[in-house]
């Protein structure tokens, strides 16, 4: 394993930042994340060999939340290229939180400013081809069956139902972008994909290998066979930098400097060229929606092996 991290440093490390969970509070406004229990922490790195090692709730699942963002876009731009999609979403950090409706108003001519931010992954999970819901997220499942080798990965219909019964933000942003012709047809339909996409279950090892796909620039770990092209995989890890950490992405570049995403589960999972991924997991979220253990694992980690891309 790179720099000779066992799994015994990790458990270490995670003793390390459990006692940071307490100043985080798990999400509630998707009810069904509520009775998600802040102690079941996790961590994994998966090198470019496809070895990796790890700690924690091992077993645990945890819904991707805003991690699909990453992959939803990439299927995107298989799907349609690069001018399509970035005509319709920008390329820019918004500094709001991720289901701020503000900027869509404010900025013309009401393209969501980014991918990453709730308005900019509703519109993309839109776009993805697929006449149904569930076309489009099988289709999405696919891809992350091949990223994971694991075919049996699915979504929580729990979380997904709880997830579209309360979405009343989402909806707002979805039916904004559907009058300003952002979003063609159901919105009812794009959010209920939205909701599946975003409750999609994965372990700690199998987010640090789609990081650790995402470091080899697309290519799979085994065979090198590729499943994404490069200049989507670097695009996918450039919004990662700018905005994967929501409005706190410029304090992590600098803390961290990691290319990262973020979801409201408590996952987090960092890529790191020539390296591998890593995948954090610890559903006490801060102010701004990250975990606060993982965003403390991931500085020392960062620190402490000089991961820092910059
Ligand atoms: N499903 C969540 C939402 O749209 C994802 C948010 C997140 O993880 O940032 O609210």
């Amino acid at each position: 394993m790179s720099k000779g991290i066992t799994r015994e440093i990790l458990e270490d490390w995670l003793k390390n930042v459990r006692p940071y969970a307490r100043d985080g509070k798990v999400a509630d406004y998707i009810p069904a994340l509520a009775k998600q229990n802040p102690d079941d922490l996790a961590v994994a790195i998966c090198d470019l060999d496809g070895d990796s090692v790890s700690a924690g709730n091992e077993v645990c699942c945890f819904t991707l939340q805003s991690i699909s963002k990453v992959l939803s876009l990439a299927l995107a731009l298989m799907d349609h290229g690069e001018e399509y999609v970035f005509e319709r979403v920008g390329m820019e950090p918004s500094g709001d939180p991720f289901h701020s409706i503000y900027r869509l108003e404010t900025h013309n001519p009401s393209r969501p400013l980014n991918p990453m931010i709730n308005a900019g992954a509703l519109a993309v999970t839109n776009m993805i081809h697929g006449i149904t819901p569930d076309e489009k997220v099988g289709r999405l499942l696919s891809f992350i069956h091949e990223m994971t080798d694991d075919r049996s990965i699915t979504y929580n219909t729990e979380v997904a139902s709880s997830e579209y019964e309360s979405a009343h933000l989402n909806r707002s942003l979805c039916y904004y972008m559907k009058q300003h012709g952002v979003i063609k047809g159901s919105v009812e339909e794009t959010l209920d994909a939205y909701t599946k996409q975003c409750a999609i279950e994965v372990n700690i090892r199998q987010l640090a290998r789609i990081g650790a796909i995402f470091a080899n620039e697309g290519k799979d770990l085994d065979s090198g066979r590729r499943i994404l092209p490069m200049h989507l995989a670097r695009i996918c890890k450039t919004f990662m930098v700018t905005c994967g950490m929501y409005d706190a992405s410029g304090e992590f570049a600098i803390k961290v400097g990691i290319p990262a995403k973020s979801g409201v589960s408590g996952a987090v999972v960092g890529t790191v060229n020539g390296y591998g991924g890593i995948a954090v997991y610890g559903p006490a979220l801060d102010g701004k929606g990250n975990s606060v253990v993982g965003l403390k694992l991931l500085e020392l980690l960062s620190n402490r092996y000089d991961l820092s891309i910059f």
